[in-house]
């Protein structure tokens, strides 16, 4: 029956119900109201808590009745003030022992003028001021009232709008203490609140920090009824904004207030973790007061490393919901990670802390994987149709990820102590390696749709930006410790043996591998400049491509089973064993799959294409031979080369008697010669030079191969660790640099590196001449942009300068006959080029002309090798110059990433141009005649 509508109480009348229920006296409070329950307390302090309840107790019955009469009728909107607010003025008065606003006006007043901290919160497109002289990262900005009121004279500043975050301005971990405006002087100047306030602020606020945060777990709570709504969801909700407005009321009237609230949170069971997992619970609305309340709490240093344990718990979680939906609009409901990431990561001391005690890169590290491991097809690479879906996802770790190894403290941890995060890393490259392959279309103009087609390039472009960071500190010195292999092992196992680390690494791994580390560093420890992690990391990326390409019992594993994901995981596993496990005898890296040693009529074949070459009778018995070993259709117009005879008989590497075919997982055939042991000792272990068959113009052929530019860059800074600027030139003899190889290469041959190494790069620089020659007309789009983005400048550090250098390593370690020629054949121009002139096509002439260029390339261009910072900025500079006046920001925009933050960069343009006055907004600079 409809009970009758009893005459509302206000909620004042339900909270002094609630006190008389309590045992207050029911006069006092009649005619003192608040003070006379100041009164009852003061002989009764014992009764803190329960009053409290009931107070908060009355906030709730108001909340739970509007709830349900809503529910009835949807016109409630009579008493609209927050269900809490007089439970919450209550509660202050108890607290403040008066008059809340008084006392927090008082408060607000007696400090004004001397805040140690801003910390002023800022919306959508505020405008903030940089400093780069002042701060300590690029995400550093403090507010203009802040920037008008410090010194910061002769400065390189700027302007610009905000996408949210918080003044800096006194925080000395972000900004220079010198750039602090004369208003706020450093966190450390916080005084705390007098004794007598504390105490008496304390236990209530104790108190109803317990009762949020077990109005918030209600919520999850999973025993309620399905068909009753989620009146504890509001209750939580009505709550939760009237604290956080509460709470950043005390916040801004005295920092003593804020510091002390922060400690109370922080030492709060549970709490944190509660306000954390409350995203996924609450309403976007109120989560936007929470999250204010937040960012100005974390001004405070020790509740900020408080936040950021809890919050760094929270990603594998939030991205597990993400990924599980294959969805990036998920990420748009958690709005927790990009507000408060950059808050933390780019703390420098902090992240270093949650790197090393908390294992923050780790995961980090793990939620990529995880959410590539979704995104995977059965030939264990990233699927792009699939991984569009989740592409913001992926920036928004790879960015935290890029915050995180900026700091050298954490790189240089990792190199040292961290071998399985590197691992990590490599495992990640080789989900990546091989995505996205083109095949080219030679029948119907399909007009596909390339939406997805920038999205590879993008991460190839950050995973760049990584690895050079998180590189770096492998090529640091060791530090205080010595530089022997001996103490970097112990040191390393040490690292694992620590508690904290224990659960994410397997100690007899990492032992086993750091005994490969030392036993192949030491055998060309004379000369060796190469800190060991350096030279374990090359290794490590060989081995690596190593597995990418070789058709393995692991390999095998995977097709045969079904649910790729588990598959991956286990593709994974099996190259953990490959990265830490050396290569004995006993490890068998090629399984008997793919692989065949010629028998009868075929061995002819293959013997014959080397003896018969020219001959064009022999080209179909050559195509039979890859036919028969299954491989697909390597013989179109462009892809029939051959090795040709040499006249000094280098190249009789294969013996006619067992030449060795393997089909590599790239859809490539090897010839190996018989001697070669690749089950044994893998394919990049070839003694002799073998011959890979692979036609660009009919096979798929990728652009993304991140572990071979991670090689490359590992090589760069390699070679400029022992050869660069700083290294005296008398050093840099051919002896040296023959160690120099055995020392990187270890136990690689150079053939066997060289010739597979090669391919992968050459294949694209063969792919864009083809497009430039006209043979991917049918694709469409997909394979003329790709050609575009690969050398546009964005990417050309990791795409065309990149696998050029790594070409040039490949040629430094090849006999010149055998290198030249593999690019012969891969452009196609084998007949061409001996003049075999029976059968022509239209494209001959534009290839031809695109190999002599990349030939070119390879023995003039000095960018990465034997050239200054300076001469390469002086170059790139004219050729910009020359094309036009630029403006400063232009020529910044136009520079490889490394030149353009070159501190050469200002002296170089002052010796090749002039400015001009300044003509409206710009300044522009023009190219002087020398
Ligand atoms: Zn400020
Ligand atoms: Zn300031
Ligand atoms: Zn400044």
């Amino acid at each position: 029956a409809p009970a009758a509508r009893l005459p509302e109480l206000t909620p004042a009348e339900r909270v002094e119900q609630k006190l008389i229920a309590c045992g207050v006296p029911e006069e006092q409070l009649r005619e003192d109201h608040q003070e006379g329950l100041l009164m009852y307390l003061e002989e009764h302090a014992d009764k803190i808590s329960e009053v409290t309840a009931a107070i908060l107790s009355a906030g709730t019955e108001i909340s739970e009745a509007r709830k349900s009469s809503k529910k009835d009728k949807d016109s409630g909107s009579s008493s609209d003030s927050d269900a809490y607010s007089e439970s919450l003025s209550w509660l202050q008065w108890m607290m403040f022992r008066n008059e809340p606003d008084a006392v927090l006006d008082d408060m607000e007043h007696s400090s004004a003028g001397e805040r140690a901290v801003c910390g002023s919160v800022w919306g959508q497109n505020d405008l903030a001021y940089r400093c780069r002289t002042c701060e300590n990262d690029s995400t550093c900005a403090i507010c203009v009232p802040c920037f008008q009121n410090g010194n910061h004279e002769d400065h390189d500043y700027s302007i610009m709008y905000t996408g949210g975050g918080c003044c800096d301005c006194g925080d000395a971990t972000a900004w220079k203490r010198e750039g602090f405006c004369s208003r706020h002087k450093g966190a450390e100047q916080i005084k705390p609140l007098p004794e007598e306030l504390a105490s008496s602020v304390g236990p209530v606020l104790d108190e109803l920090l317990l009762f949020w945060k077990e109005r918030i777990c209600l919520v999850e709570a999973p025993t309620r009824k399905a068909d009753e709504g989620t009146p504890c969801k509001s209750v939580a909700e009505e709550l939760t904004t009237s604290i956080a407005d509460m709470l950043l009321r005390f916040c801004t009237s005295s920092e003593s207030l804020l510091s002390f609230v922060s400690q109370r949170i922080r030492e709060s069971p549970d709490l944190l973790d509660a306000l954390t997992r409350a995203e996924r619970l609450l309403d976007k609305e109120v989560l936007k007061n929470l999250h204010e309340l937040l960012l100005k709490l974390i001004t405070e240093p020790a509740f900020k490393y408080e936040f950021a344990k809890v919050f760094i718990q929270y990603y594998p979680g939030t991205f597990s919901q993400v990924i599980k939906g294959n969805n990036d609009n998920l990420l748009d409901e958690y709005r927790l990670i990009p507000t408060f990431s950059v808050q933390i990561f780019t703390v420098p001391t902090l992240t270093t802390r949650l790197v090393r005690e908390h294992n923050l890169l780790g995961i980090l590290l793990e939620c990529l994987t995880v959410l590539f491991l979704s995104c995977v097809g059965e030939d264990a690479h990233l699927q792009t149709s699939k991984w569009g879906n989740l592409y913001d996802s992926s920036l928004r770790l790879l960015e935290d990820t890029r915050y995180v190894v900026s700091h050298e403290e954490v790189s240089k941890y990792v190199a040292y102590e961290r071998p399985d995060l590197t691992r990590s890393w490599i495992k990640l490259l080789s989900l990546v390696q091989g995505m996205d392959p083109q095949k080219r279309v030679t029948s119907i103009h399909v007009e596909d749709e390339n939406e997805n087609l920038a999205s590879p390039f993008m991460l190839g472009h950050y995973l760049g930006i990584i690895q050079n960071l998180l590189m770096k500190g492998a090529f640091s010195s060791p530090g205080q410790q010595e530089s022997t292999d001996v103490t970097v092992c112990s040191t390393a196992i040490k690292g694992m043996e620590s508690a904290e680390n224990q659960r994410h690494a397997k100690v007899g791994r990492v032992s086993q591998e750091n005994l490969v580390c030392s036993s192949s560093t030491r055998e060309s420890s004379s000369s060796s400049e190469l800190p060991a992690p350096a030279t374990c990391l090359i290794r490590q990326c060989l081995k690596a491509i190593e597995s990418w390409l070789e058709p393995g019992p692991r390999r095998r594993k995977l097709s045969s089973l079904d649910a790729s994901s588990t598959d991956a995981r286990n593709f994974l596993a099996l190259l953990e064993d490959t990265l830490t496990i050396n290569k004995g005898g006993s490890s068998k890296q090629i399984g008997d799959v793919g692989m065949k040693v010629n028998e009868g009529s075929q061995i002819d074949d293959a013997a014959d294409y080397h003896e018969v070459v020219g001959s064009p009778a022999q080209e179909s018995d050559d195509m039979m031979l890859i036919d028969q070993v299954g491989s697909p259709q390597a013989g179109n117009d462009a892809g029939k080369g051959k090795m040709n005879k040499s006249s000094n008989g280098l190249d009789v590497q294969l013996h006619s008697e067992n030449a060795i075919s393997v089909a590599l997982t790239d859809g490539s055939l090897l010839y190996a010669h018989p001697d070669s042991r690749i089950d044994e000792l893998g394919i990049l272990n070839m003694t002799s030079w073998p011959r890979v068959v692979f036609d660009v113009g009919s096979q798929e052929t990728s652009f993304h191969i991140p572990l071979h530019r991670m090689l490359s860059l590992l090589l760069r800074k390699a070679i400029k660790k022992c050869f660069g600027e700083d290294a005296k030139p008398e050093e840099c003899s051919v002896v040296q640099s023959k160690e120099f190889f055995s020392q990187v290469l270890g136990g690689f041959k150079p053939y066997g590196f060289a010739s597979i190494v090669m391919e992968h790069p050459l294949r694209v620089r063969v792919f864009c001449a083809q497009v430039r020659a006209g043979m991917w007309r049918k694709n469409g789009d997909a394979a003329i942009l790709s050609a575009e983005w690969y050398r546009s400048v964005q990417w050309l550090e990791q795409g065309l300068e990149s696998d050029l250098f790594l070409l040039q390593c490949c040629a430094a370690l090849s006999s010149p006959e055998f290198f030249v020629k593999t690019i012969q054949e891969r452009f196609g121009l084998s007949n061409y080029i001996s003049l075999v002139l029976t059968e022509q096509n239209e494209y001959e002439p534009v290839l031809m002309q695109e190999m002599l260029v990349f030939l070119i390339q390879l023995v003039k261009e000095r960018r990465f090798i034997g050239r200054s910072t300076a001469d390469n900025l002086k170059r790139e500079l004219i050729y910009k110059l020359a094309v036009g006046d630029a403006t400063h920001s232009q020529i910044v925009k136009s520079l490889p990433r490394d030149l353009s933050s070159s501190d050469q960069l200002q002296s170089v343009l002052d010796s090749l141009a002039v400015y001009s006055n300044p003509s409206g907004m710009k300044q522009v600079l023009i190219l002087e005649i020398v």
